[in-house]
């Protein structure tokens, strides 16, 4: 959690907006940090938002306190905890990896973006939901996610449910027949859950861009978006 130094603070309230997460507020003249809330992302301090200069970093004591600061900083290194960003690898790079087969469809549901943050205990409850409708989760190689949570399961490890972190992927795959399942069991799960998430769904198409599973998003009401496009320039690894 970030410190305020009290001898320092003048309570002028500057550095308030600036928090991603509303951690901060001004209490009789002092800024108050909600450790709870903080995700040590380092927004306020990598901007020396302060005019007094009177934050900075806590410590991070254990795992669990690197893993939240790694997960929600995107210009922290992952030597501390070995894992891979936020977990989008694998979708980016299907022309090399072929991670994402012809009959499969691939899900990255980007928890707590944008700009709300997530408690891993939602993570936990959407992880599950989605397990269950048959989803496989990436492994602890190749997604942070992982690291702390059982991914036939989606049970999390007791001591990273009650952190808030700014965002983190619950990444995997299903054959393209349960995909209706899964984007099922996200709409019962939306609302048992205190944040947002946002879905990016991975297809494989035909050669004009079609994929006759897209046509399954409208049953959802949704209308997908083209985010992003791999136009098979790689050299696969898997044929
Ligand atoms: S910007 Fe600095 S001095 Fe002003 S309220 Fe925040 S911590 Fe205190
Ligand atoms: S580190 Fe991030 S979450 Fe914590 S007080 Fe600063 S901006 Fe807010």
């Amino acid at each position: 959690m970030i410190l305020i130094d009290p001898e320092k603070c003048t309570g002028c309230g500057t550095c308030v907006p600036y928090c991603t997460v509303g951690a901060i507020e001004v209490e009789d003249g002092l800024a108050i940090v909600d450790p709870h809330r903080c995700t040590d992302c380092y927004v306020c301090i990598r901007n020396q938002v302060c005019p007094s200069k009177a934050m900075g970093p806590g410590p991070l004591e254990t795992f669990y306190d690197v893993f939240r600061h790694v997960l929600s900083d995107p210009t922290e290194t992952t030597a501390d905890t070995g894992v891979p960003g936020r977990g989008t690898e694998e979708a980016k790079t299907n022309d090399v990896t072929g991670r994402f087969g012809k009959n499969e469809a691939g899900f990255a549901i980007d928890m707590g973006r944008p700009g709300v943050g997530v408690r891993m205990k939602d993570v936990e409850t959407v992880a599950k939901a989605v397990i269950k409708a048959g989803l496989k989760l990436e492994d602890a190689a190749h997604s942070p996610l992982g690291k702390v949570l059982d991914i036939t399961t989606g049970e999390m490890d007791p001591g990273i449910k009650d952190h808030y972190l700014l965002s983190i992927i619950i990444e995997g795959k299903c054959p393209l027949e349960k995909m209706r399942d899964v984007l099922k069991a996200l709409r019962e799960v939306e609302d048992k859950i205190d944040t947002v998430f946002s879905v990016g769904l991975i297809l494989r198409t035909d050669e004009n861009g079609y994929n006759p599973y897209l046509s399954v998003l409208e049953e959802f009401g949704i209308k997908p978006i083209r985010g992003k496009v791999n136009v098979g320039l790689g050299r696969p690894l898997v044929p």
